[in-house]
């Protein structure tokens, strides 16, 4: 059993969709009903993303992503329908019905939870058992202590093919519970599985909510294989959406975050009193990573490997981390490979001080570019300047860019007026850029007509653009449902197999008495739909001449359907030979 419509209808009503977006996007109001903010669905400098408080809907000029509250939720938050109906239900204060199948999945995912936490028992346990030993040992080299082992509830998985797989039967987890958590494979005989982790240091992933969702396993040998493994994504665990430590971390008083590579950096920062740690899961961070921690702290601390991967990696992480609109600050550990080893040779004292010495994003990268030009020449000092220049022009506080701008002119030895006038000119190339763009972008009605999502296509470009009309006009008066009863225009007749789909939900509503709204309709399709359908209903429409244009829109279709008609020649010489009988026996009976 789906969601009541009703239930939907009312969610949408309660629902309102700028307080949402404003959780996600600095939104600031420009003109009537539209706020204007930067999408959050592709990277841009000038604002073109609207939210319209009247329609409850947003819509993006550059990237063409729109929609409703529900649409802006699934995408935003990567969900389901049915998560994100829990998620803003919840907001509006609501619960919703439960469904047959719902309740089905949500057991499953509770069972892979309990079957998570038994599994997460077990390792432990078997750090004290005779094949733990490899395991104990490796701790005792790596430093790591008996209170970490406990508070990270670190384990074991031993040498072995069935341990755990073994152990979970016994305690009545099926085999099919097993795969569903990722924690066993199937093997190549029938009804063969064997342990998805083996030889390898355990770390339980425990969520927020101190759900154990997940492992990752280190390699304890050094061996080939990969040297950490994280549990498949399962019903229970997204990777790129988790941070390791977070659960602790969340918790701590140093009013900051810090993140690293891997989680035994986390561990031992933990150990040495830095209680804010956490890791990515050996992933490149992602922007939902980042809006975790932007939900955790108002400073976020960057300390990747000091190497050239970890440098990279900390650029891209910047560029991302920026967009939460937190202070970012970036530590060096130099020499030191990662922020283990520089705990275990410096200490904890040492690790403080270059935390409070840590740069801030923007003079880490003016550093990086620093150091990648020999300023004792020329040509160095000028490619330097270039590119300082161009990273200045990206900064958007004014203040920013004079403070760093008089530095950038002393590393070069030039005259801080010099550095200023070059920033300044970049700045209004980029300006009147993005003001191209945003123009190229929002009057290019002709190239618009194509959906973005290629599942959506129109198959007749001549016809979709009075399909699209028949549909605006519906939305924006649906007494027109009058026009459509008269001519006895079918879905069928439409080209497109989604703007008849469209129609149908429209007709439904109308017939069914039920409320028609843009936010509403919208409801009831998928992201990608409800992206083209927002751009599609923002095209103007002459409304009090409805009537005559939704007779035109259905002419429109109906005659582009005839003109795409292949005639059969069997058939066209067929008619001409009736014409000319037919006019032959006209002369006869003259
Ligand atoms: P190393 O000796 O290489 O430093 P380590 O045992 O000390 O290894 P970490 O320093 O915690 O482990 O992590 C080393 C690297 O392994 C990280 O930089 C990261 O690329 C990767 N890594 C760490 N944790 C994970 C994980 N959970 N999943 C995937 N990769 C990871
Ligand atoms: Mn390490």
């Amino acid at each position: 059993m789906p969601i009541p419509d009703s239930f939907i209808d009312e969610l949408i009503s309660r629902t309102d969709i700028t307080e949402l977006i404003s959780g996600y996007v600095r939104l600031t109001k420009k003109s009537g009903a539209n706020m204007f903010g930067l999408c959050p669905f592709h990277s841009e400098k000038t604002p073109s993303f609207t939210v319209n408080s009247e329609k409850q809907i947003y819509h993006c000029f550059g990237c063409g992503k729109g929609g409703g509250a529900i649409s802006f939720i699934r995408d935003i938050e990567n969900l389901q329908f049915r998560d994100a109906i829990e998620i803003l239900a919840k907001k509006a204060g609501m619960t919703v019905p439960e469904e047959d199948g719902q309740a089905e999945a949500s057991n499953r995912r509770k069972r892979i939870l309990e079957l998570n936490k038994e599994a997460a028992r077990h390792f432990y346990q078997m750090l004290k058992a005779p094949q733990g030993e490899a395991a104990r040992d490796y701790l005792a080299t790596r430093g790591i202590t008996k209170q970490s082992v406990t508070r990270f509830g670190i384990g074991v998985a031993p040498d072995e093919w069935s341990t755990l797989l073994d152990a979970m039967v016994r305690q009545g987890f099926s085999k099919q519970e097993l795969f569903d958590a990722g924690l066993c494979r199937r093997g190549k005989k029938e009804d063969g599985a064997y342990d998805f982790f083996r030889n390898r240091l355990m770390f339980p992933i425990i969520d927020v909510r101190g759900n154990v969702i997940g492992f990752s396993g280190r390699r304890l040998d050094s061996g080939k294989d990969y040297k950490y493994l994280n549990s498949p994504d399962t019903p229970a665990f997204t990777k790129s959406r988790n941070l390791f430590g977070l659960n602790l971390a969340k918790k701590t008083k140093k009013g900051k975050l810090l993140l690293v590579e891997g989680n035994i950096d986390v561990v031992m920062l933990h150990q040495a009193g830095f209680d804010c740690a956490v890791a990515p899961l050996g992933t490149a961070l992602t922007s939902e990573q980042t809006r975790l921690l932007a939900h955790y702290t108002e400073n976020i601390v960057v300390v990747f490997d000091s190497d050239e991967m970890g440098q990279k990696a900390t650029l891209r992480a910047l560029s991302l981390l920026e967009r939460t609109g937190k202070n970012i600050k970036v530590v060096n550990l130099g020499a030191s490979g990662d922020p283990d080893e520089f705990i275990r040779k410096h200490g904890a004292e040492a690790f403080e001080v270059l935390l409070e010495r840590s740069e801030n994003n923007i003079e880490y990268k003016l550093l990086t570019i620093q150091n990648s030009y020999n300023l004792n020449t020329d040509e160095g000092r000028l490619s330097f300047l270039t590119s300082a220049t161009n990273m200045l022009s990206d900064i958007k506080s004014e203040p920013e860019r004079e403070i760093y701008g008089a530095k950038v002119a002393q590393t070069a030895g030039v005259s801080a007026e010099a550095v200023k006038n070059e920033v300044k000119k970049l700045l209004r190339i980029k300006k009147s850029r993005d003001k191209k763009d945003f123009e190229k972008e929002t009057m290019r009605p002709r190239a618009k007509i194509q959906p973005a999502s290629r599942e959506l296509r129109y198959q007749n470009e001549l016809s979709a653009p009075a399909e699209e009309g028949i549909l605006r006009c519906l939305t924006f008066d649906p007494a027109l449902i009058k026009i459509i009863n008269e001519t006895g225009f079918i879905k069928d007749e439409f080209t497109s197999p989604f703007l008849a789909k469209v129609f149908v939900i429209l007709e439904n509503r109308i017939s069914n008495d039920r409320e028609v709204s843009e936010s509403l309709i919208i409801s009831e399709l998928e992201p990608d739909e409800a992206s083209h359908l927002t751009g599609v209903l923002q095209k103007p429409e002459s409304l009090p001449q409805g009537e005559k244009s939704m007779r035109e829109y259905i002419t429109k279709v109906r005659e582009e359907k005839l003109k795409a008609q292949v005639p059969d020649e069997e058939l066209l010489l067929e008619i001409k030979r009736f014409k000319e009988t037919k006019t032959a026996e006209g002369n006869n009976g003259k």
